[in-house]
């Protein structure tokens, strides 16, 4: 039996829709969600990743502003930035794309962000928000795989989710996320040994490593939900997950594809928390006019 390959185009496209008619609700009482999106530097794949972010935004009815600055900006000048659009009424979410230069501190830049405009859920407060489950925006990636699961009707709870990879972006908040919908959750990563023996026992495999094709059809138990959320880029120039995409389709009972279904589906994430922060500062303050 071949794996159900998991419709990411069409699961982005209904959740955006459902985003973008509560953004035209919210401009009848004169709101308008708004996301600026800082870029230190000219990596190639941030660059897109920008753009993509904006795109979204203008199509779901959302204002948006990049913030392009050059390689040497100091970390001084980037966190006055950040004060500012904090300040700044017409912005509800701010994003600051990674990998920042080497000069400047990841840690201490999402530490000044507003914890209520941390659209991407990196602030500890926010983080720690999430861990003891009181309400916050939910980190984006890992968000946009629950939807998912929902969308195509898997059952979480009770089940025996598998993450590899325990980055503090992906691999942890993904383990934390599947723990609040009830799976039983195990973590593995580059110090794990023997992984098949736990990736075979997953009724839901999430992958989130950084390694093309990493997981093979040896590591999936016969119809088990594979997720992948692994971007790389191969020599050829093409893109790949983490999964052994044509290897697992025997084996797995759903797959996603990669491009084109966690990626896109971080983006939705990213305008869900955006028009959710809009909602909350507009039930804090007057309405600002669009
Ligand atoms: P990191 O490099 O920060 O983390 C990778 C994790 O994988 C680490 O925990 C590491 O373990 C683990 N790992 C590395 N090698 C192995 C191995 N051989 N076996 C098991 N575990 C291993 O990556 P990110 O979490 O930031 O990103 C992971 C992937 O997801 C990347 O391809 C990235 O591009 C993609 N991504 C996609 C997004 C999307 O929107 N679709 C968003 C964000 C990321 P250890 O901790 O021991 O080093």
């Amino acid at each position: 039996m071949s794996a159900q390959i998991i419709n990411g185009k069409e699961i982005v496209s209904s959740y955006r829709a459902e985003i973008k008619e509560e953004v035209q609700s919210l401009a009848a009482q004169g709101i308008q969600p708004g996301l600026a999106v800082i870029i230190v530097g000219e990596d190639p794949a941030s660059l897109v990743y920008v753009r993509n972010k904006a795109k979204a935004c203008e199509e779901a009815g959302m204002y948006s502003e990049v913030h392009r600055l050059p390689e040497n900006t100091t970390e001084a000048e980037l966190l006055r930035l950040i004060r500012q659009l904090n300040g700044n009424p017409r912005i509800h979410g701010i994003l600051v794309q990674s990998p920042l230069p080497k000069h400047i501190s990841e840690e201490r830049v999402v530490e000044e962000i507003a914890v209520e405009k941390d659209v991407d859920c990196f602030h500890p407060v926010n983080v720690g928000n999430v861990t003891i489950g009181k309400d916050a925006p939910l980190p984006c990636t890992p968000a946009g795989v629950i939807q998912i699961l929902k969308k195509i009707n898997v059952p979480i709870a009770g089940k025996h989710a598998v993450v590899v990879g325990r980055s503090n972006i992906v691999g942890k908040p993904m383990a934390l996320l599947l723990l609040r919908e009830h799976a039983t959750v195990t973590v593995c990563h580059s110090r794990t040994p023997n992984m098949e023996e736990i990736t075979r026992q997953a009724d839901i495999l999430v992958a989130a490593v950084g390694k093309a094709k990493l997981i093979k059809k040896h590591h999936v138990k016969p119809g088990a939900v594979v997720i992948d959320v692994g971007i790389n880029r191969l020599e050829t120039g093409k893109l790949a997950g983490d999964v052994d995409f044509d290897d697992v389709l025997e084996t797995a009972g759903y797959v996603t594809p990669v491009p084109g279904c966690v990626g896109p589906m971080t983006i939705t994430m990213l305008l869900r928390n955006t028009l959710e922060a809009a909602k909350r500062s507009a039930q804090a303050q007057p309405a600002v006019k669009a």
